[in-house]
């Protein structure tokens, strides 16, 4: 009995390990979430936008043969890797490997779901979507039912401030929001709310409106308390809706009245509010920005709202204290010239400085805008006005001379050893600039401040450079990660399929999916032998929609996108359907083997015969 039962958990183990039971599941996903919008739907969309025309709307596209070229906006590089297909109507970059079809663009673009990705060009285009909502997708329900809580609960805080039909609460927050000057217009615009000193208010508000805990929970708007009852989040504070670019409210800022701590608390993370990837403010701001050609980050909220007051409006707050490289990719649509506008007090600091060599390396133009001691852009403007306001923006100074600047105060000395920090100092952010001129002008500028040889810091940038190099090269190795790895015989067969539905038709006689050890792989074959053959032509960028899943997608560009002459098609399918027989009978040669030696060690002899049968068999069965 006990053998038994041994040889069939040895089975499954078996079957799992050659992968096709989880491989068939997948499969089985991809075609679950397909029903979400259909595919009639989705070709139409396809059929009536151009992808040169939406991707040239997004990236300055150049011709290149039958294809446009460009620098890719997924990663940095400065030969242009990312190419538009026309003919197929896919995009794919050799870089960084994404590609796919217009909906994939824009939803990578745009860093929304495939969902939404839809919706926006079915608008463009003027298809009208079925409503889907029956649909069964519970992770697009509760990002939509967060939005819409999140939307009542800033119209009810909001409500304390600005009289929306509910009873105006204590004078507190309006005293506060008087001090601070801003007039009713900004506070409707930046919908700035109150939250009263009351456990439950927002609670009851939504759940008398139908709303279930639980969503409000999934909003991040309470907290489990003890006993399996909850409480609000946000109680007597002045609340700050923080909004994406597409104006929908993601989650909560909310600051005290007085000096009590935490000064600010904000929104947990939820399934539409993820740290370090929005701009405060870039959604009023993002026109101005790219009319101005450049944008102000200045370090809170109420910072940001009286510089729109004033007129301002290309003013943003990061939201925390550092960028983030997906912060600095978002602005980079709209610009690539950022004014740091800082605090006095804080100005000073190195550690804050050199958070912004990564802007740097973003290829972003810093500059560094200070305002006269303890004053911050908020109290700054109230005080001096917009004129001098813009003075002060005008005064900003390279991220270069500003640090150089810090620095010769810091030291303040002609020694060696003090020149030698500096100009280690100095390397960290010189070395991260990416356009060799600006580079090479910067280090003659060093060397001439310091009177210090411009040789001997190309010396030292070097070692710098290596020493940094060091560092980054396994935090690189892990986003290489992405990079695609097929055996090549499941890579050509694959890209034969995808060129010629013949080829799908001998393949699909000889092989099944789970055949294919790629993974990737293994989805397109199964579109691929799900198709109607007799239609004789395969729309790449149509099965692609038929995917959702990224990899495939990334994949099938590639392989549709390499350009490789493959001669003899017929000899060179069936050597590579003969190499994949191959591999897998190895394989299971191989785990044959691997049991037998387990089963002779712990003396099972009735599964060792068993095993050389199996063994003989399969050695005798032929490909
Ligand atoms: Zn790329």
């Amino acid at each position: 009995m006990f053998r038994i039962q041994e040889i069939q958990s040895q089975k499954v183990t078996f079957l799992s390990l050659r992968g096709s039971a989880a491989g068939e599941d997948e499969a089985m996903t991809h075609r679950g979430l397909m029903g979400k919008i259909p595919e009639n739907i989705l070709n139409e969309i396809q059929d009536k936008c151009d992808i040169v025309e939406v991707i040239s709307g997004y990236v300055s596209l150049r011709p290149s043969g039958r294809n446009f070229k460009a620098c890719c906006p997924f990663h940095h590089e400065k030969t242009p890797s990312f190419i538009v297909s026309p003919d197929k109507q896919i995009y794919h970059c050799f870089g960084c490997n994404s590609g796919g079809n217009v909906f994939n663009f824009i939803k990578e673009h745009e860093k929304i779901d495939f969902i939404e990705a839809v919706k926006m060009l079915a608008e463009k285009t003027g298809v009208k979507l079925p409503e889907y909502r029956s649909y069964d997708d519970q992770e697009a329900s509760i990002v939509s039912a967060v939005y819409t809580v999140n939307d009542i609960a800033a119209n009810y805080y909001s409500g304390f401030l600005v009289g929306g039909g509910l009873k105006p609460s204590p004078t507190l927050p309006e005293c506060y929001i008087a001090k601070r000057g801003l007039d009713e217009s900004i506070i409707k615009k930046f919908r700035i709310g109150y939250a009263d000193s009351s456990w439950k208010a927002l609670l009851d508000y939504l759940t008398v409106r139908g709303i279930k805990q639980d969503t409000i929970l999934k909003a991040g708007l309470i907290i489990k308390g003890k006993e399996n009852s909850y409480y609000d989040l946000f109680r007597n504070r002045i609340i700050f809706p923080i909004f994406d670019v597409r104006n929908r409210i993601i989650g909560f800022g909310a600051r005290v009245m007085d000096d009590s701590m935490p000064k600010y608390i904000n929104s947990p993370e939820t399934a539409v509010y993820k740290k370090g990837q929005h701009l405060y403010g870039l959604n009023f701001a993002k026109a101005d920005i790219k009319e101005r050609n450049f944008a102000i980050i200045t370090e809170g909220y109420l910072d940001v709202i009286t510089c729109h007051q004033y007129g301002v409006n290309n003013a943003i707050a990061s939201l925390g204290t550092a960028l983030t490289t997906e912060q600095i990719r978002l602005l980079k649509r709209y610009t690539h010239n950022v004014v740091m506008l800082y605090d006095a007090d804080k100005a000073g600091e190195m550690a804050s400085l050199r958070g912004l060599d990564l802007l740097l390396e973003e290829d972003i133009n810093v500059k560094i805008a200070t305002l006269e001691k303890d004053h911050d852009p908020d109290s700054f403007l109230r005080k001096f006005g917009r004129e001098n306001f813009d003075q002060a923006i005008k005064k900003s100074k390279s991220l270069f001379t500003y640090k150089l600047d810090i620095l010769k105060d810091k030291f303040n000395s002609t020694e060696p050893e003090s020149k030698a920090e500096t100009i280690e100092e100095m390397l960290t952010t010189i070395n991260r600039v990416r356009n060799a001129i600006v580079k090479a002008e910067y280090i003659k500028l060093l060397a001439q401040e310091l009177s210090v040889k411009e040789d001997a810091i190309w010396d030292e940038l070097k070692k710098v450079k290596t020493r940094l190099e060091r560092r980054t090269t396994t935090d690189e190795r892990r986003n290489i990660g992405k990079s695609i790895d097929i055996s090549p015989a499941e890579k050509i067969l694959a890209r034969l399929m995808l060129e010629d539905v013949n080829i799908v038709k001998i393949v699909k006689g000889e092989l099944k999916p789970s055949d294919f050890k790629n993974q990737d792989i293994r989805n397109i074959a199964e579109a691929l032998f799900s198709i109607d053959i007799e239609e004789g032509l395969i729309d790449v960028c149509k099965l692609i929609n038929s995917m959702e899943d990224k990899v495939p997608q990334n994949i099938i560009s590639f392989i549709v996108n390499e350009e490789v002459n493959i001669k003899d098609r017929e000899k060179n399918v069936s050597d590579c359907i003969m190499t994949i027989k191959k591999e897998n009978r190895n394989m299971l040669l191989k785990d044959i083997q691997n049991r037998l030696h387990v089963a002779q060690k712990s003396g099972y002899e009735e599964e060792e015969k068993r095993l050389v049968e199996e063994f003989n068999q399969l050695m005798k069965r032929g490909l």
